[in-house]
Formats: structure tokens, sequence, C-alpha cells
């Protein structure tokens, strides 16, 4: 939604579809190293979207390289954009950082470790890609339905058990 509203903000002002093409990019596509993940390091077979999804949302994964989410990748693409003077790059550039700014905020909230140090890729490297390490081992509770999965995503299983566990205790009769 950001990258559609982005891409439509940034055409009018600037009036380059190249540049809006690769904020685009830059802002959705970069997630398509989750599906790389999914089938190369996790070896899942089940494609449908379902499935896909569940895996993420429920905490499943065991591996996380996710190529294209790496500060090393953006900085050599800067380069090349200077080098090239490409407008679609520094689109993609433009995407893929608002993206990756999202998804700090958001996946931040579901880990209790350095979300900032994740996004290294070579931070990524050092922990052998290991997603207990890189994002902690704590349970993720997964909304029901596809839609509110999708868009509500995960929350940390532990804190919403704690708190609901906390509210039982305090107002179990005695
Ligand atoms: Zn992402």
């Amino acid at each position: 939604m950001t990258t559609a509203i982005a891409g439509v903000v940034s055409l009018a002002a600037t009036g380059s579809a190249t540049f809006a093409a690769g904020i685009a990019v830059g802002g959705f596509l970069i997630d398509v190293d989750h599906i790389v993940d999914y089938v190369t390091v996790e070896r899942q077979r089940a494609l449908g979207p379902a499935a896909f999804l569940r895996h993420y949302t429920e905490g499943r994964t065991r591996r996380l390289v996710l190529a294209l989410h790496s500060y090393e990748l953006f900085a050599l693409l800067a380069l090349l954009a200077w080098w090239l003077e490409s407008a679609a790059l520094a689109g993609y550039l433009a995407g893929g950082a608002m993206h990756l700014g999202l998804d700090i905020v958001f996946n931040g909230r579901l880990t209790p470790k350095n979300i900032f140090a994740f996004y290294s890729f070579g931070y990524r490297l050092r922990h052998r890609f290991d997603a207990g390490a890189l994002f902690g081992s704590e349970p993720l509770l997964a909304p029901g339905g596809f839609w509110r999965s999708f868009f509500l995503g995960p929350r940390r299983a532990l804190a919403a058990s704690t708190v609901e566990d906390s509210y039982r205790i305090a107002s179990a009769p005695r």
C-alpha cells in the first residue's frame, strides 16, 4: 500500500515513470527473496500463498538469508546508481529503503534481538543465517485466516500469553 502511494506521488512530482517503476520494484518485489529462501533454503514444496504465509507467521523459519534485505547490497547498488546515473536504480533504492524502514518497525516488534543488525548481510552470515540466533526462537501467534494473517501479521506468543495469563491470575476467584 505504501509502495503504491509512494509510486503515484513520485510519478506526479517527478514525471519519471522509470523512477516510479523503480520504487514499485524496490518497495514490493524486494520481498521475492522470502520466496527464494522458502524454496531453496527451507526446501518447502507447498507453494500456495496460504502455506507460504503460515510458514512465516507461525515462525517456522530455520534460516534467514534474505539477500535483498541487506544494507551491503543497498550500498553497492547506490554506488552503481550514482555511477550509471540510473533513475530506475535510484527508484529501486528509494522504494527499498522505505520497505526496509517499515520492516525494521514491524519486525522489530516480533523479536527480542537487534533488528538493526539483522538487516546486515554480514551479520546474518556470521550467525550462519540461523533464525533462532538472529530473530529469537520465541513462538509466534498467527491470527486466524489468510487475510487477517496477511495484514495483521503474527505477534509474540510469550508476550501475549504473559499479559493474558497475568490478567487471568489477577481476575481469578479466590
Ligand atoms: Zn521485507
